[in-house]
């Protein structure tokens, strides 16, 4: 089977590619710069990459150019949205990408015959940031979206960006006949294939990195490898569907530093914590 996987260079993404071809699929690779090795040698590496991986140049924001790639695919793995904090204009580097990116690779699902199951990796930042604390008493399920307008008023806009790029998705795919399935991870860790930290492997990285402080924060954190496997199944499993929140733990910042510390006893980790308590809004 042929299959799409869009940002293939990035940390979820790449782990993706690995298992995919693991099991046989011939994967089309989508990057924004097919020449650059920092995003692609770890690719090339990869195990029946030779025989399976073709990559392709496209843009999230260049309307169209995931047309020729997407025709032919039985599944298309959506992955690609800027992920980082503090942009200077959210709506040109966090916002468009991730809501106008995603309704332009369903567009190009929607025009291929080909394609049976679209995969968009969302998140449980579009999930939790609502006015309800995250004690175990309150449940979250499918229902459950972020709220725009606290988002904006916290001037989170990455968590923005994933709200509303996934209910464009929805609201694209049931308007489109397109079978969506979502994933929605809490903050992503574990070995990195490709040689760039990106932003949820630099939360570790700070703690190691001689900060005199740990956020007082609990975030949910699921490892990499089991993030792929969902995607993977969620194509694979006909009877998959709707909205699959990943979450392995729920862990505050002082019980990872104190498993660091145990792990590596000489590494330099903060001793105190700082910031404002454990709310909804800190999962990733
Ligand atoms: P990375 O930064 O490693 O990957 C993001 C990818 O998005 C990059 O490969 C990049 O591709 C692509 N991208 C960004 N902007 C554009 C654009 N304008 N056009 C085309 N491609 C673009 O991040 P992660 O692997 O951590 O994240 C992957 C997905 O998982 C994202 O959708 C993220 O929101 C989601 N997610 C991540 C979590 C985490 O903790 N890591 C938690 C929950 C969800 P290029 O190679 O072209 O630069």
């Amino acid at each position: 089977k042929v299959v799409c996987v869009t940002g293939a260079g990035g940390f979820i993404a790449s782990w993706i590619v690995k298992l995919l071809l693991e099991r046989g699929y011939t994967v089309r690779g989508t990057l924004r710069d097919p020449a650059d090795p920092k995003k692609t040698e770890h690719l090339h590496a990869l195990e029946g990459s030779a025989e399976r991986l073709q990559l392709f140049k496209a843009d999230l924001l260049d309307e169209g150019s995931f047309d020729a790639i997407v025709e032919g695919c039985d599944c298309v793995f959506h992955t690609a949205s800027p992920f980082y904090n503090n942009p200077k204009d959210p709506q040109v580097e966090l916002i468009d990408p991730a809501v106008k990116g995603t309704l332009n690779v369903l567009g190009s699902c929607k025009k291929a015959a080909s394609v049976k199951r679209v995969i968009l990796t969302s998140s449980m930042a579009a999930v939790v940031f609502t006015e309800k604390p995250l004690s175990p008493d309150v449940v979250v399920d499918e229902t459950s979206y972020s709220i725009p307008e606290l988002c904006e008023k916290a001037k989170e806009w990455y968590v923005l960006s994933k709200t509303l790029a996934e209910q464009a998705a929805w609201k694209f795919s049931k308007d489109n006949g397109i079978d969506l399935v979502t994933i929605n991870p809490a903050v992503v860790i574990g070995p990195l294939l490709q040689p760039t930290l990106n932003t949820s492997a630099q939360i570790i990285l700070y703690l190691i990195n001689g900060s005199p402080v740990y956020l007082n924060y609990s975030f949910g954190w699921v490892n990499v490898k089991d993030v792929a496997l969902a995607h993977v199944l969620a194509f694979e499993t006909p009877s998959a569907s709707g909205r699959y929140g990943m979450v392995d733990k729920v862990i505050h910042f002082s019980e990872v530093v104190k498993i660091i510390k145990d792990m590596y006893p000489s590494l330099p980790v903060p001793e105190k914590s700082q910031g404002r308590g454990s709310r909804a809004w800190e999962l990733s």
